[in-house]
């Protein structure tokens, strides 16, 4: 089993000026800490080498979901398991329901929290490994080396932005809220996102994001999330999207938003979408664009053209479930041909 070394001292604040004290006190050398699902583990394969973790969990500010008349509020700590559960979020929010709900497995979700995944590091086949692997191979542009071992000539780092909420906050024009000794500002969860590998966050080192504002929807507003995963359960994305548009009484469709992720540094919107009445052939046609668009990387373990191929019926998939009719088989290499 793998361990940390215990380097670093643990701070534990309880109320968000505590936070910021922190933050501006130690700098650089702090890194924050929510559920830990993802910052232990990169923790272990010595991936960060923080002096001070500032663990957020006694931060009681930074708890609960606000129902707004004009949007839900969620704060940062707000956990997977809740978002899945919360009847009030489903109804109101069912995409992102669903994308909460398709983390990880049962543990991850009940540890981990939303916070945590939008600030969730890239992630990479060569990265994500223990040092001692990503010695022999001599390292890469994100930690200890001169070289991408995915583009292998380019100089910038592309591991794969691999969060599952991202995708539909980006889709449901959400915005994060983040504060810092400078004092608070607001941000589109779009803008949250950079094209950098080594680090995809619009974030300065002394801020914490404290809450996710989503706006509620209209009564047309219709939205699905779908993911493809080695196995049903448990693994991170192969990709995952996210769709959002207006249906009319006729059937008619507008103001279409398609964002998929698992691809590149951050999640990519897919452009010159159609509108139209809704069938087969307009789904087909939204399948097309994100086929052109999308262009799998090696930077995860699956065949990249396989996943190209499976652009079409991950976009079929999330229509599906914006029209109340997910499937509750898992989109996995078992059953995605
Ligand atoms: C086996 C396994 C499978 C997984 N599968 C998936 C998956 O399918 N999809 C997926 O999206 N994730 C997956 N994860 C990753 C992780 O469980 C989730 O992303 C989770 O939501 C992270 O939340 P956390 O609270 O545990 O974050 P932490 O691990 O505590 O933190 C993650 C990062 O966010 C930063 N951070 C945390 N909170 C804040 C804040 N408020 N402000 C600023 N920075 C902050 C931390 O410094 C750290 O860099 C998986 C993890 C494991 C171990
Ligand atoms: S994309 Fe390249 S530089 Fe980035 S983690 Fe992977 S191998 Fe390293």
């Amino acid at each position: 089993m793998l361990r940390i070394a215990p380097t670093f001292e643990v701070l534990r604040p309880e109320t968000l000026d505590e936070v910021v004290n922190l933050l501006d006190q130690h700098g650089e050398a702090a890194r924050l800490i929510a559920g830990g699902t993802d910052f232990v583990p990169n923790l272990k394969h010595g991936l960060y080498a923080p002096e001070v973790v500032i663990d957020l969990k006694g931060v009681s500010a930074l708890r609960g979901i606000e129902h707004r008349p004009e949007s839900l509020v969620f704060g940062a700590l707000v956990g997977l398991h809740e978002m899945e559960t919360d009847t009030r979020v489903h109804a109101v929010l069912p995409s992102l329901s669903r994308a909460a709900s398709l983390v990880a497995g049962p543990q991850q979700r009940r540890m981990g929290t939303l916070g945590g995944n939008l600030c969730l590091d890239t992630r990479c086949v060569y990265i994500n490994q223990t040092e001692f692997w990503r010695g022999a191979l001599g390292g890469c542009l994100k930690k200890d080396g001169d070289v991408c071992h995915v583009t292998v000539t380019g100089k910038k780092c592309v591991a794969a932005a691999s969060n599952d909420t991202a995708p539909v906050l980006i889709s449901l024009g959400a915005t994060v809220e983040l504060l810092s000794p400078r004092g608070v500002r607001h941000l589109p969860v779009d803008e949250l996102y950079i094209n950098d590998g080594i680090r995809n966050l619009a974030l300065g080192h002394d801020e914490v994001l404290t809450r996710v504002f989503v706006p509620r929807p209209g009564p047309q507003r219709r939205m699905g999330f779908e993911k493809l995963r080695t196995r049903g359960a448990i693994d991170f994305p192969l990709l995952n999207c996210a769709l959002a548009f207006d249906l009319d009484e006729a059937e008619n469709l507008s103001e279409p938003v398609l964002i998929f992720s698992a691809v590149a540094a951050r999640p990519r919107s897919i452009s010159q979408l159609p509108v139209g009445r809704l069938d087969a052939a307009l789904i087909a046609e939204f399948g097309q664009r994100a086929f052109a668009s999308v262009r799998p990387l090696t930077n995860i373990n699956a065949d990249v053209d396989w996943r190209r191929e499976m652009v079409p019926h991950l976009v079929s998939r999330a229509f599906e479930a914006a029209l109340g009719r997910a499937s509750a088989t898992p989109f996995s290499l078992s059953n995605a041909r």
